[in-house]
């Protein structure tokens, strides 16, 4: 089987998770195929090209489980992006808005050096506001976003748009 259509296998639909009209896109089928794990890895980090950045920001909480072997493979470090309060150090916060409701998530204000070349990677790209959020916290750190690499886009509720003028970069596109 290729690898675009064993990802695209992977990725299960939940319906009504974690709230009713919301289809849940859970990739713990993918993470569990060494293949289409790997391949995903691969994909993200042949895209950009290795020594093309300097840190990966993975966005809590399944972010963490592919930017951290993104990093890696990269020669990269890590940086978490996580929900307000659960970072010890200092922090910078982004607030913005949800459906229903607000989030607001942070990262240390020491995460970045002037100028490093950061790319965001999450699981998912819905409504863009948490991508949006993450790239403006990179931004307030002092480094330059290369772009926003997610596994999945759900083209249709437009996040792209709400991102702005970055690079997004989708390896399955509904
Ligand atoms: P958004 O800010 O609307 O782009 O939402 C993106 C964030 O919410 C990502 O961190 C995703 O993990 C999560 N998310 C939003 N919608 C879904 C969905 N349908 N399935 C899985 N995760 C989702």
């Amino acid at each position: 089987m290729d690898l675009d259509r064993l990802i695209q296998e992977r990725i299960r639909d939940i319906a009504d998770h974690p709230k009713e009209g919301v289809v849940f896109k859970d990739i713990t089928p993918l993470l569990a195929d060494h293949v289409a794990f790997a391949g995903v890895v691969d994909r993200i980090v042949n895209h950009h090209g290795r020594g093309t950045i300097d840190k990966i920001v993975g966005i809590e909480a399944r972010g963490f489980i592919l930017a951290a072997p993104v990093a890696y493979h990269f020669g990269a470090g890590f940086v978490p992006v996580r929900k307000k309060g659960k970072l010890p150090a200092r922090t910078l916060a982004e607030s913005y808005d949800l459906e229903y409701g607000s989030e607001t998530i942070e990262v240390h204000a020491d995460a970045f050096s002037p100028g490093e070349r950061v790319l965001i990677v999450d699981d998912v790209l819905a409504t863009g506001g948490t991508a949006r959020a993450a790239a403006d916290l990179v931004t307030r750190g002092g480094a330059d976003v290369v772009g926003v690499t997610v596994l999945m886009e759900l083209s249709f509720l437009g996040g792209r748009d709400r991102v702005g003028n970055l690079d997004v970069h989708a390896l399955v596109t509904v």
